[in-house]
């Protein structure tokens, strides 16, 4: 097979450690996964399975971070809730321009106040059957830990098996783990961040 990107490289199929520079993100890798890859240009040709939970995992890997987001991962969330930079910036009751700006990092960070902000805002509007299981307990718990975020971004340093994760983290018990500084869900490895 021919590669459509530059029309002269062989297409070599792949299997492994997938480098998911497609999220956004630039230290997040897919494990187990199939490409196909141009010998001549290395363009690649990947299929995702199970996308929408695997992002679900990534955004939650995000939210539970210690440490405060980077623009890449406000970027990340927001695509996520399928919302433009303005429908964002409204809810968080910012300018289109301030928001820009975090995201970019063109200016120094957002702050601590506005970082929980934004995660107890994705946790809000993601409505789905995991988000249904945070309950008083949990949501005190999320309070706490966010009031203990690291004041310096420090990117997500993760690799995800998109066959098996889920966001089962979404437990109190997990959550009583991640307190403890450890989170281990099944098919996540979280590196840093
Ligand atoms: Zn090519």
């Amino acid at each position: 097979m021919r590669c459509d990107h530059c029309e002269k490289g062989k297409l070599i199929a792949k299997t492994g450690l997938y480098h998911y520079t497609e999220s956004g993100l630039p230290n997040l890798y897919l494990e187990n996964v199939k490409w196909l890859q141009c010998k001549h240009c290395h363009a690649r040709e990947v299929e995702i399975p199970r996308i929408g939970m695997l992002h679900r995992c990534i955004a939650w890997l995000i939210i539970t971070k210690p440490s405060l987001l980077t623009g890449q991962e406000i970027v990340f969330l927001r695509k996520m809730l399928g919302k433009s930079q303005k429908e964002f910036a409204e809810l968080l009751g910012l300018s289109q321009v301030v928001l820009n700006r975090w995201e970019t990092g063109a200016r120094k960070g957002h702050g601590s106040a506005n970082d929980t902000k934004i995660r107890f805002l994705c946790l809000t509007l993601q409505d789905d059957e995991y988000t249904h299981r945070i309950n008083q307990k949990i949501w005190e718990l999320l309070f706490k830990f966010f009031g203990r975020i690291q004041k310096s971004p420090s990117p997500l340093h993760a690799s995800i098996n998109p066959q098996t994760c889920t966001p089962e983290e979404v437990s109190s018990v997990t959550i009583e783990h991640l307190l403890a500084t450890q989170t281990k869900a099944p098919g996540i490895n979280r590196h840093t961040g």
